[in-house]
C-alpha cells in the first residue's frame, strides 16, 4: 500500500526527524489560507501516488499567497502518470545548499532492510543507479541489532563533510530505521534530504510503501488507504476478503487456496494459455463469496474464459457450486465456464450443477485445456 507524500512526513515527524510544516489544500484558495499561515514562500506539490513530480510539474514555489492560489489551481486536477490530482501539500519554501537521497528496503536476497544513501538526491535513485553506480552507497540492517550509530555515521560520511551535519543525518537515518519499522514498510525514503545554507538537515519529501501483510495489527496505518488510485477490481476483491491480483491475460480463473491457485495458473501457461488474474476465494467459501469473485472475473474486458478449479476441504463442492448457480442468475455470464470440482460433497455439487445446466469435471488438466483452448478460439 502506498502512502500519501504528506501522510509519510507525519510518520517521520512523528519519529523526529525534522520536517518543514506543511497542510493539505484540495481548493486553490485552501493553499492560498495556509500560504497566509506560513507567510513566506511556499512550495505547492501534488499529492500523488507517483515519483517524478517535479519533473511532470507538479511541484511549483510560489513567493506570496495569491501565487500560491495560482500554482494549486494549476496543479490541483492535473494528470501526474495517469493519476488526477485532488490534493496539494503547502508547505514553506526551504532553501537548499544540497540535495541527497536516504531510504531503506527490504533486499529478498539477503533478507534483510538495507539502508541505501546518495550525495547525488533530487533526482529518481533509478536513474543514479543506472548512469552512476558508484555514487550510491548501501549498507545491510541486521534486525536483531537495528542500524548502530557507527553505522549511520559511516554512512553520513558518505553524504557530509561537516561533524555537525554528519550528526544530524546519522540521527534521520536512525529515526528513519524506526519509522519503517513501525510502519510494517517495505520501502522508506527520502529524497530530497537537504541541507539549508544555515547548516540545518531537512527531509523534504518522504515516501513510504506499506507491506500489505503487515497492516492487520496497524489500523492506524491501514486507515491511511486512498484506494482511488487502484485497480477497482483489486478494492472490491480486498472488501469481499478475497485474494486477487489481476494480470494481463484471458483465462479468468477462480481456485480455492493460494497454492492450488499458483499450480492452475502454471498449467494454464504449460498448455499455452495466459491466466487473467490470481484468485483465491479461500478456506472456507460461502456461496455469496463466490458471487463476488465471479463478478470480478467476469468484469475484465480481457477475460474470454473462466475457469473454476476447486479442491473440496474445508471447502465444500456444493457451496461453490451454488455460488456459481446464484452468480450465474445474477450475472448473464458471455463467458464460457469451466468448471473443475473434487472432494468434499462432489456428488452433491456435480448435482446441483447438473440440475442448472452446467457440466463440470474432475480432472485438473482437462480443465485447463478446456479452458485455454475456448479463451484462444474467442480471442
Ligand atoms: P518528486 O519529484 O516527486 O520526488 O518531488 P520532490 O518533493 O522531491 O520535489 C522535487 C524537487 O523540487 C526537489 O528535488 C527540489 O529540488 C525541489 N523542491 C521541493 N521542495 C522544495 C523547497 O521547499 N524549496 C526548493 N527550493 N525546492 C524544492
Ligand atoms: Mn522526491
Amino acid at each position: 500500500m502506498n502512502l500519501h507524500e504528506y501522510q509519510a512526513r507525519g510518520l517521520l515527524k512523528a519519529a523526529g526527524i525534522p520536517v518543514p510544516d506543511a497542510e493539505v489544500a484540495e481548493r486553490p484558495e485552501e493553499a492560498e489560507i495556509i500560504a497566509k499561515r506560513l507567510r513566506g514562500p511556499v512550495v505547492i506539490k501534488a499529492q500523488v501516488h507517483a515519483g517524478g513530480r517535479g519533473k511532470a510539474g507538479g511541484v511549483k514555489i510560489a513567493q506570496d499567497p495569491g501565487e500560491a492560489r495560482e500554482k494549486a489551481r494549476q496543479i490541483l486536477g492535473m494528470q501526474i502518470k495517469g493519476l488526477t490530482v485532488g490534493k496539494v501539500l503547502v508547505a514553506p519554501a526551504a532553501e537548499i545548499a544540497s540535495e541527497s537521497y536516504v531510504g531503506i528496503v527490504i533486499d529478498r536476497s539477503s533478507q534483510r532492510p538495507v539502508l541505501m544513501v546518495s550525495p547525488a538526491g533530487g533526482v529518481d535513485i533509478e536513474e543514479v543507479a543506472a548512469k552512476t553506480p558508484e555514487k550510491i552507497f548501501r549498507l545491510p540492517i541486521d534486525p536483531r541489532f537495528g542500524l548502530l550509530s557507527h553505522q549511520a555515521m559511516g554512512l553520513a560520511f558518505k553524504l557530509y563533510r561537516d561533524i555537525d551535519q554528519v550528526r544530524q543525518a546519522a540521527t534521520i537515518m536512525q529515526r528513519l530505521y524506526h519509522a519503517f519499522l513501525d510502519a510494517g514498510a517495505s520501502l522508506a525514503e527520502i529524497n530530497p534530504l537537504v541541507t539549508t545554507p544555515k547548516g540545518e538537515v531537512a527531509a523534504l519529501d518522504a515516501k513510504i510503501v506499506v507491506d500489505d501483510n503487515e497492516l492487520d495489527r496497524r489500523p492506524g496505518i491501514a486507515a491511511l488507504r486512498d484506494s482511488s488510485a487502484d485497480d477497482a477490481s483489486e478494492t472490491k476483491a480486498r472488501e469481499a476478503g478475497l485474494s486477487f491480483i489481476k494480470l494481463t491475460g484471458n483465462v479468468g480463473c477462480c481456485v480455492n487456496g493460494a497454492g492450488l491457485a499458483m499450480a492452475t495458473m502454471d498449467l494454464v501457461k504449460y498448455y499455452g494459455g495466459d491466466p487473467a488474474n490470481f484468485l483465491d476465494i479461500g478456506g472456507s467459501s460461502n456461496p455469496q463469496k463466490v458471487v463476488v469473485a465471479l463478478g470480478i472475473i467476469a468484469s475484465d474486458p480481457n477475460v474470454k474464459s473462466i475457469l473454476f478449479n476447486i479442491f473440496g476441504g474445508i471447502t465444500r463442492c456444493d457451496d461453490v457450486a451454488k455460488g456459481i448457480v446464484a452468480a450465474t442468475r445474477q450475472l448473464k455470464l458471455v463467458r464460457p465456464l469451466v468448471i473443475r470440482l473434487t472432494g468434499t460433497n462432489e456428488q452433491l455439487a456435480m448435482d446441483i450443477l447438473q440440475q442448472n445446466g452446467f457440466t463440470a469435471g474432475t480432472d485438473m488438466d482437462e480443465a485447463v485445456k478446456q479452458a485455454v483452448k475456448l479463451a484462444q478460439e474467442a480471442a
